[in-house]
């Protein structure tokens, strides 16, 4: 799969279980549709997270092409304080979302802001950045 911001190949990598495809150069993620909640540890959280995603077609900001289906993704508001905007296939493919985004949502949506995943967020983006 190629990346929709760069083109380059994505990489898979796995995350406590789940495989996210991740973009070595702009460090972006690609989530196929349902990841995101896998990423999440209770079916409470799930459920908040789901109910914070706001789909907003008013956004300007240059979207990018779904890598499946190579049409234009949608922009998605996380948060009531639409502070973090992700991009989402229309024909719900999956996610997209741009450098550490990807961490801010999952924090956003546990309980536990320690958890795996989390922890494992961070290694793989401040190991990047250090390099
Ligand atoms: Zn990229
Ligand atoms: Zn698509």
């Amino acid at each position: 799969m190629l990346c929709p911001v760069c083109k380059n190949p994505m990489i898979v990598l796995e995350l406590d279980q789940v495989e996210i495809d991740y973009c070595a150069s702009c460090e972006g993620v690609w989530l196929d549709r349902g990841e995101l909640e896998l990423l999440l540890d209770t079916e409470q959280e799930r459920a908040r997270l789901l109910n914070i995603l706001i789909e907003d077609d008013s956004v300007k900001e240059k979207s990018y092409p779904c890598p499946i289906c190579g049409k234009k993704m949608n922009k998605v508001f996380v948060g009531e304080e639409k502070k973090i905007l992700i991009d989402k296939c229309r024909k719900n493919h999956g996610l997209w979302l741009d450098k550490g985004e990807l961490r801010s949502v999952i924090e956003l949506g546990s309980d536990n802001k320690e958890s795996k995943v989390i922890n494992l967020l961070k290694q793989i983006f401040e190991n990047s950045a250090n390099k």
